[in-house]
């Protein structure tokens, strides 16, 4: 006689078997339902019950079904689990197994049909965390979907129904109009149109089951509406109802992986296990924060508004979290012991004394700030931010002169050879009145001057060290450094940065990059922050216009007048390896062309392709005067000084960021004389041109980010990814600083009572932030 755990295990085996392939209802031979008419199912009737009429259900149904019984046939009763706030007929939820999810747990766990797991790994996604943290790029409010005779003209809409009729027609050569006949629940029929989209025609066969959005015309009685996005449904059950009647998150897809699917898959791997919470429930409570599995649940099937915010807000606050998390836990080595330098006002008054200038109000705070930190034990990890021209090279050099004072070494980092050997010029000016003894450390050196260079830096007989990545890359062992300087952070990983800090000098990061402070915080939360927020004196802001590309000679006219004045000019364009595919004119291609435009002109050509050390030659010469007009691609970007250039102009203009645009006008007005700037843009949008006006505007660099971040609607992250934070899914730099704040004092005070994360109570939390901290590697690969 079987024991009763032995008959369940019985019966268990052939539902599971029938969950493994796809609930097609092929696991037994004769179907479920014989099975459970037979004595195996007798002693368990509520199974019995559960998959009554199992054959004749859908698919989404039996899967339903069959998990129920699963769920019952348990060896032991299921762990008691968190309920989700959600009501039940709102998701078709099915009973979870009581599995807490863990950040590792596979996808393949679960059962996705055929091809189903390929696509989801086609998405990028590895885990069943990836998928429900995959959260959808917009909602749609599809609870009432309006009656067609409602929907006013030009209203943008969602409606659903079966095709009924469909035809293709071709106006004039290259145009494609696909039109269709969708007849709603209720009989209503309007008119769907696609333009040049042939491929969509393929879904559109007659019965098949559509939700469609779009802005609607009208035409008297009838209505067409043009399709922006579309949704086919693969039958009835639990799909649809996830996709209608409700507010619907659109995902992020692509060919072949339809929204319904994602929606099913989210909500099945939502529906067998428990959340758990990584972040404790005190600290939620005291962040008013709600818990994870309500929180998953609201930004994938939201009920309501309010679900849906508080969803956002968790999961918002979440990604600042462990953003900060990650800063902190990176920045650690900056709260440990640096150099104790006297760093005393005389020695600044000293070096200020032997300048052409005075220093500004802003240089003046911003020095004391690093002073400050200098005298301090604690190692400075300090960012000075300020536009181009605002003089950071200028407090650099102080700064490194008041290290040398105490008879440390000083390193000074950029991210260019062209750049390295700029601020070598620059330091020798600066420093070598002082009596300091400056060095250029880079890869264009011979084998033989870099060794010597090495032997001198290691003997201690040069004081500023000036360079490129081979300062770290070379091995290069220091008498005694003190403080290092590195320009342009975001050229340098921060593993790179931490590599300069392994003999713990002091660190100084200097960056033209104009970042909202809000978006500083946590772009750079292990730095402290000082903002040269003044321009020296007498300085005339560049003169900006926007012009139609139809209009260009008139760009080029007025750059040949300047040249006429002795000025030279910067001609700007993308660069060369897109130049094919993204159609833009290629460099060489406009140098070539502005040889026939300007006849008069000497015009060369600098692009990222040539090798550095003809790059820096061309530089020299265009330096020198020796010829008018430079066309290059964005390689001129960063840093580069020829105060006699007085114009610039960028062609397709439409095509770069606006704090591109802003840093590669800074390499025109360095000098006394009016300077100009000229953008050139092609075909572009209405939002584009009013993005381009911001910079024609304004030349404050800190205004044109916050208001090109502006622009950007929620959801688009262009710009956040632009700034190197991979991290950010939901978050909007521009309007969180609070969520930012309180993310950024939670992390903090988790960190303040346990620095590495180790008590067993943050395990979840450490795990999640490791697999953030994969996925955001993975996304910088891909
Ligand atoms: P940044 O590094 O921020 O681009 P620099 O330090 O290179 O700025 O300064 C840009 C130019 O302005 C340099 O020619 C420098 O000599 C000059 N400069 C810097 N500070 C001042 C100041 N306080 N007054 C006048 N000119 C200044
Ligand atoms: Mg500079």
């Amino acid at each position: 006689m079987p024991t009763l755990p032995e008959l369940r295990d019985k019966l268990r085996r052939p539902l599971e078997l029938e969950r493994l392939r796809g609930f097609e209802n092929r696991a037994v031979s004769g179907g479920l339902g014989k099975l459970l008419e037979g004595p195996l199912a007798g002693p368990f009737p509520q199974v019995r019950e559960v998959l009554r009429g199992y054959d004749d259900l859908s698919i989404p149904e039996r899967e339903q079904a069959l998990e129920e019984a699963l769920g019952m046939l348990q060896d032991s009763p299921p762990r008691a689990v968190s309920v989700p706030r959600v009501a039940r007929q709102d998701v078709p939820t099915l009973a979870p197994s009581g599995e807490t999810l863990l950040p590792g747990t596979a996808l393949a766990r679960l059962d996705w049909g055929h091809g189903g797991l390929k696509k989801l790994t086609g998405l990028g996604l590895q885990t069943l965390r990836d998928l429900l943290h995959n959260y959808p790029r917009r909602h749609e409010d599809r609870r009432a979907l309006p009656s067609i005779a409602e929907i006013e003209d030009g209203a943008r809409a969602t409606v659903s129904g079966v095709i009924v009729s469909k035809t293709r027609r071709s106006p004039r050569p290259g145009m494609q109009i696909l039109d269709a006949v969708l007849q709603t629940a209720s009989g209503e029929r309007v008119k769907a149109t696609w333009f040049n989209q042939p491929w969509v025609e393929k879904n559109l066969r007659e019965g098949a089951k559509l939700i469609l959005t779009g802005r609607v015309k009208r035409f008297g009685r009838s209505a067409q509406l043009g399709v922006e996005h579309m949704e086919l449904l693969d039958g009835g059950g639990a799909g649809s109802s996830l996709s209608t009647g409700r507010i619907v998150g659109v995902y992020d897809s692509k060919e072949g992986v339809s929204q319904d699917f994602l929606r099913k898959a989210a909500q099945t791997a939502l529906s067998r296990f428990d959340m758990g919470d990584y972040l404790p429930a005190h600290w939620r409570k005291q962040c008013d924060l709600t818990d994870l599995a309500d929180a998953l649940q609201g930004i994938h099937f939201p009920h309501d508004e309010a679900h849906l915010a508080r969803a956002d807000h968790r999961l918002r606050f979440d990604e600042y979290l462990f953003l900060e998390l990650r800063m902190l836990l990176q920045g650690e080595d900056a709260v440990l012991l640096g150099k104790r330098f006297t760093a005393t006002d005389r020695d600044m008054q000293d070096f200020e004394a032997g300048l052409p200038f005075r220093f500004t109000g802003a240089q003046r705070r911003v020095l004391h700030e690093i002073a400050d930190d200098m005298r301090s034990e604690r190692q400075m990890a300090r960012l000075v931010q300020g536009d181009v021209g605002s003089g950071k090279t200028a407090v650099a050099a102080c700064a490194l002169y008041l290290a040398v004072r105490d008879g440390y070494q000083g390193a000074l980092m950029a991210p260019t050879e062209i750049l390295a050997r700029q601020h070598y010029v620059n330091m020798q000016n600066y420093l070598a009145p002082l009596g300091v003894r400056v060095g250029l450390l880079i890869g264009a050196l011979t084998p033989k001057q870099k060794a010597e260079m090495q032997a001198t830096i290691a003997a201690g007989l040069i004081d500023v060290v000036v360079g490129t990545q081979a300062l770290i890359q070379e091995n290069v062992s220091w008498a005694n450094l003190g403080l290092a300087v590195v320009d342009e952070e975001h050229r340098f990983g921060v593993a790179q940065r931490r590599k300069l800090l392994a003999g713990r000098p002091d660190v100084l990061v200097m960056s033209a990059t104009p970042i909202p402070r809000s978006l500083a915080l946590t772009a750079y939360g292990d730095l402290e922050l000082s903002i040269i927020d003044e321009l020296p004196p007498g300085r005339t802001p560049v003169d900006t216009k926007l012009l139609q590309d139809t209009h260009r000679t008139q760009a080029y006219g007025f750059v040949m007048t300047q040249i006429r004045e002795g000025r030279q000019a910067f001609v700007v364009t993308a660069l060369i390896e897109e130049s094919e595919t993204l159609e833009l004119l290629a460099a060489t291609q406009l140098a070539d062309d502005l040889r026939v435009i300007l006849p008069e002109a000497r015009i060369d050509l600098l692009h990222g392709k040539m090798a550095a050390a003809e790059k820096d030659a061309i530089m020299e010469r265009f330096r020198a005067g020796e010829f008018d007009i430079l066309v290059s691609t964005t390689v001129i970007e960063v840093g580069v000084d020829v105060p006699n250039a007085s114009v610039m102009v960028i062609e397709n203009a439409e095509r770069f960021g606006l704090s591109q645009l802003h840093q590669l006008r800074g390499r025109v007005g360095r000098g006394s004389a009016k300077s100009y700037c000229v953008l050139v843009a092609g075909e572009h949008s209405q939002k584009t041109r009013k993005r381009l006006k911001i910079i024609e505007g304004s030349t404050d660099g800190f205004v044109i980010a916050e208001a090109d971040l502006k622009l950007r609607g929620p959801g688009e992250l262009r710009g956040t990814r632009q700034s190197g934070i991979p991290d950010l899914k939901l978050g909007d730099l521009v309007s969180d600083v609070a969520i930012i704040e309180a993310a950024r004092d939670l992390a903090k005070h988790i960190l303040a009572h346990d620095p590495v994360l180790k008590h067993p109570r943050l395990s979840g939390l450490r795990e999640e932030l490791q697999a953030r901290s994969n996925q955001v590697a993975y996304r910088e690969v891909i």
